[in-house]
Formats: structure tokens, sequence, C-alpha cells
């Protein structure tokens, strides 16, 4: 076995400490990351807190992991020693069902294996990437350039992945007007690769205080959506609509700003869910949509794209001590764009 040390939750309520284990010895397809950076997800904290129901403990968060390779199976292709690679929300799927075959592994009818607080099909706890190291097969490692920022890569095998794929499936781009809802970690990728596929961006955030930042990041427009004669002037406009939003609110007020044919694209996991009324949906045909990370093809796509196009999330970096606070912070939207853990900090 290997070992690792990490940040733990032991319960719901108790702050993250630190918390020894092991993983498994590589196998033939497995590739060792020993972890430079570890984002931090709101997902985690959802998590963490168990406010999805179903939460594991201990459980050692994190699913935007970047590092070095450390150890590869004698089967793996795409790495070596040394190299630069990341880890993102997935580490196992069954790859024989439709939807895996068709590269939409998140889908995958088996039910796909988070990078934790899942069971791997051998029945084990997966722990995530706040620790020291990682165990993951071959196909869901994808490879990092060094070109660009190593920290302010990790978001995107997460904030990043979660934004870029129905940006692509919904054909985003020149001549599309795009909505983005939220300006956290999500958000501000949406907000970059939106801009950055050549669409017009609209960004809805409720803290007045992101207006310039909204616009410095790709959004042409910024709406403060507490605005109800703002939010009029937008009414019937929307090609397409990307909500990221952490926290309950109204979907309602959105739908009714999509045109004709117009999509809505639930990205954003509240703890209840959304209250969505028919008339807004019946209306102007509107179509209500999700959708889940992204496939292991695509998100190698996304990382080659962003070391092309020369993007990474703008990010706080911190120690581990921080991680509590980090998270406080997160829940009352103050976080630009995205807090990365610096896990050198795991030996201090
Ligand atoms: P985040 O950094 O906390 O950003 C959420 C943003 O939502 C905030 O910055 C804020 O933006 C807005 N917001 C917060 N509370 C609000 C409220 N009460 N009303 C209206 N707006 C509010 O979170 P994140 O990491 O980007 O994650 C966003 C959501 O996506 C989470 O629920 C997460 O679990 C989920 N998620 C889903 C997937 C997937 O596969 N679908 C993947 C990753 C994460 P403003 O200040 O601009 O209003
Ligand atoms: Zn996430």
């Amino acid at each position: 076995m290997i070992q690792s040390k990490g940040y733990a939750a032991q319960s719901a309520s108790a702050p993250l400490t630190p918390f020894s284990f092991e993983r498994r010895d590589p196998g033939p397809k497995d590739v060792v990351v020993e972890i430079a950076y570890s984002g931090i997800c709101h997902s985690d904290i959802h998590q963490v807190r168990d406010e999805w129901g179903g939460s594991m403990y201990p459980m050692v968060p994190g699913h935007e992991i970047v590092g070095k390779v450390t150890a590869v199976g004698s089967a793996v292709k795409k790495f070596k020693v040394g190299d630069l690679a990341g880890v993102g929300v997935t580490v196992q799927t069954c790859m024989e069902c439709e939807n895996c075959l068709a590269h939409a592994e998140p889908y995958c009818k088996k039910g796909m294996v988070g990078t934790y607080n899942a069971k791997d099909y051998d029945g084990s706890v997966t722990y995530g990437g706040y620790a020291n190291n990682i165990v993951a097969p071959e196909h869901y490692v994808y490879s990092v350039s060094p070109k660009l920022d190593l920290a302010a890569v990790a978001p995107l095998l997460c904030a990043g992945i979660t934004t870029w794929s129905p940006l692509k499936h919904w054909n985003v781009g020149p001549g599309k007007k795009v909505g983005v809802v939220g300006l956290g970690g999500l958000g501000h990728m949406a907000l970059k690769f939106a801009h950055s596929l050549g669409a017009q961006v609209t960004l809805f955030t409720t803290s007045e205080g992101k207006i310039a930042d909204g616009k410095r990041l790709g959004a042409n427009e910024v709406v403060i959506s507490k605005d109800a004669e703002a939010m009029k002037k937008q009414a019937g406009s929307f090609d397409f609509i990307i909500d990221c939003v952490s926290a309950d609110h109204d979907i309602n007020a959105y739908l009714s700003l999509l045109r004709l044919d117009g999509t809505i694209c639930l990205v954003g996991l509240p703890e209840k869910g959304v209250q969505v009324s028919s008339f807004a949906i019946v209306a102007n045909r509107h179509s209500l949509s999700g959708s889940m990370i992204g496939g292991m093809q695509e998100t190698q796509e996304m990382l080659d794209y962003c070391a092309e196009h020369n993007i990474v999330s703008d990010i706080e970096l911190i120690g581990v001590e921080k991680i509590d606070e980090a998270y406080n912070r997160v829940v009352k939207a103050d976080v630009k764009y995205r807090f990365v853990i610096d896990m050198k900090s795991l030996a201090a």
C-alpha cells in the first residue's frame, strides 16, 4: 500500500483536520500522481457538510488535482515518471455501456465512481485530492501543459470542464447571446470560455462588487440580478444560459430571458433544487436542461484548448490550515474566483 496524508472531514459539522490513510499500490493501468495543488469546489463543501445526503466520513475532499507522475503501471502508455498530470471528478466507470462508449463517462449506466466520497467497484471508499498523492487509472488522468501556471490549472479539472462541456454541447460561439448566472468558480470559467468561443456574453450576479471583474473575465455586459428593471430589459433575448449558482434561487426569472427555443442549462446543484413554472417553459418553447462535469476525451480537449489559448483559472492560493476559512468565504460568495490549496503546506 502507498502511505498518504491529507486533510479530512470526520463529520458534517467538524472542521477539516490532518488525516493519514493508505491507497492501493498501482496496478498495470494505474498512474500515481504526487499532488502539487488541489482546488476547492463548492461541491466539496456540499459534500463535507452533507447537503446532498449520503456523505461518508472520514472524507478527504478534492477533485481538482494537478501534480507530477511518480510511478506508472506496466500497461500505462500516455504517462511516464516526471510528467505533469491532472485528475478530476471521475476515477472509474464501466467503459462498456453506451454512454461510456460515447465518451460520456459521467453518465455511466453502472454509475461513475467519484474521486472522493464514493464506493469504488471493488468496494473501497475513494479519497480525494486534499492529500499528497493519488492513484488513478490512466483513462482518468489528463496530460497538463507545462506552459500554464500549474496551480491555476487545477480548477480546470472541475470548474473548467463542467462549464466547457455544456457550452460546446449547445454550440456556443459567434452570433450566440449567452448568459452566465453566478460569478464563482464555475461562473468565472464559463465567462472565460464563452468569451473565448466568440459568443456575446452577459453575466448575472447578485454581487455589485463583481461588475468590473465580470467584464475583465469576458462579459460584454453585467446585470445585477436583484434589479428587476434591469432584468426586464433582457427578456426574450438569450440563446443559452448556464446557471452556476450554488444556493436556492428563482430559475423562472432566467427562463423568461430566453428567446424562442432557448435553453437554460443547470450546472449548479443547490441543496433543495429548483422550482419551475410550467408557463415559463411552455412559453417560447424553452428547454430546461442540466449537465454533469464532462467526458474524459472532452476534458483533455478543454485542457489542450486552454494551453493553446492561455486560459487558466483566477485563483487564491492557500495553505491547508486555511481550508475552513476558505469554505466560509466560498459560501458567502467571496472568492476571487477559486481557492487552490498548495500541497507543500501539508509538510509544514
Ligand atoms: P461558488 O464558487 O460558490 O459560486 C457560486 C456563485 O453563486 C456565487 O459566487 C454567487 O455568485 C452565486 N450565489 C451564491 N449564493 C447565491 C444566492 N443565494 N442567490 C443567487 N446567487 C448566489 O460555487 P462553484 O464551485 O462555482 O459551484 C457552483 C455550483 O455548481 C455548486 O452547487 C456546485 O456543487 C455545482 N457543481 C456542479 C457540477 C456539475 O457537474 N454539474 C460540477 C461542479 C460544481 P454572485 O456573487 O455572482 O451572485
Ligand atoms: Zn467540482
